[in-house]
């Protein structure tokens, strides 16, 4: 038996969470079984924990998009007892049981192994969102961002994407300008690398189609009026990696950035992503990303504690990353 947090929906199509015990023969059909040390919690699994987006495809579900572990038992051959290996997305958590549990079964393809000299713990206090600032900084770097072109905006700055992001762009030469409802976290934000930080009410209502150049390039997490003032405000050429809607999944823009500065929209998926960059996104994290700065980020939690931290972050409430000690 190990202890799961399960997510049932009731005929009202409310979604309830609670800690379960289950047993190893309930877990979906996979080829790899993995002891799960860490999970975390992105805002996708903030949105199936409460419910408050369709995420969960099939009932009941253990929610996690992400988790690292250990590999208790492998019908594939790239995978033996004992080895460290992480997982991030493939509809884990939506559609396949994921990782708020202590136990998962997953296939093969989906792994990958633990970066040389990472922790389970430290993977998770990257998670989704940290891999996925990474496939937009190099999504930015694919189309030519270097750091002499101007500053780097950064979105949803005290969100996971957005925080890690302000790190690995500012350890990588770029000067970097963070967005925020949460001013009050100004030092905090400069501690990971921010040289400006700007109230997102600025940038959160309806804007003009062009606006002054300010920014180089930028990564988005939140969409919607805000995406649209960020492309209005780049530079000639300049490129937007989007990846997210915090502020919402409309985007109310025009066709004038692009077709009267040139500038790029680069549409970032972490879920589907195929093997090859998420393994070259990793392998940068391990060595792009101080330990020391995913410390002062993270908050760890007990698996219990998940539903109620879910609603704090999709509130607003989490800053950085949270991640989930299963065994706790
Ligand atoms: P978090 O909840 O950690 O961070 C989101 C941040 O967005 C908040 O901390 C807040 O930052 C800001 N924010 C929240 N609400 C609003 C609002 N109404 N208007 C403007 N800004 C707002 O989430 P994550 O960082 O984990 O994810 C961010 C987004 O990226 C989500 O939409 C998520 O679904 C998406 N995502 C997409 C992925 C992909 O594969 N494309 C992968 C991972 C995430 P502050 O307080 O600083 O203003």
């Amino acid at each position: 038996m190990f202890q799961a947090l399960l997510l049932t929906q009731s005929d009202d199509r409310r979604t309830h969470a609670a800690l379960a015990e289950l047993d190893e023969s309930q877990l979906p059909a996979g080829d790899v079984l993995v002891q799960v040390s860490h999970s975390t919690l992105n805002y996708k699994d903030g949105l199936a924990i409460t419910g408050k987006a369709p995420v969960v495809r099939t009932w009941p579900m253990v929610p996690g998009i992400d988790f690292a572990g250990t590999v208790i038992e492998s019908a594939d051959t790239r995978y033996r007892a004992g080895d460290a290996v992480l997982l991030n997305g493939w509809g884990v958590g939506e559609t396949h049981w994921g990782g708020l549990a202590q136990k998962a079964r997953v296939k093969a393809d989906w792994l990958l192994p633990l970066p040389a000299g990472m922790t389970a713990e430290r993977a998770m206090a990257i998670g989704t969102a940290g891999y996925t600032a990474m496939l937009c900084v190099m999504a930015l770097q694919a189309q030519g961002v270097t750091p002499d072109r101007g500053p780097v905006l950064v979105t949803g700055a005290n969100g996971g994407v957005g925080s890690i992001a302000i790190a690995l762009l500012s350890r990588a030469g770029f000067t970097v300008h963070a967005s925020t409802g949460r001013l009050g976290e100004a030092a905090h934000l400069k501690s990971l690398g921010a040289a400006e930080v700007i109230d997102r009410a600025t940038l959160s209502a309806p804007g003009k189609p062009l606006q002054k150049e300010r920014w180089a390039a930028a990564v988005d997490s939140v969409g919607s009026h805000t995406l649209a003032n960020v492309c209005a405000s780049l530079h000639y050429g300049g490129v937007v990696a989007a990846c997210g809607l915090a502020q919402g999944m409309d985007f109310p823009a025009t066709v004038a950035p692009f077709i009267l500065r040139g500038v790029t929209l680069a549409g970032v998926d972490s879920v589907m992503a195929p093997y090859a960059r998420r393994a070259e996104a990793w392998s940068r994290l391990a060595a792009e990303l101080p330990a020391e700065v995913l410390a002062g980020n993270t908050a760890t939690i007990a698996l219990g504690d998940a539903p109620a931290v879910a609603a704090r972050l999709l509130a607003g409430q989490v800053r950085g990353r949270v991640v989930v000690d299963v065994g706790r």
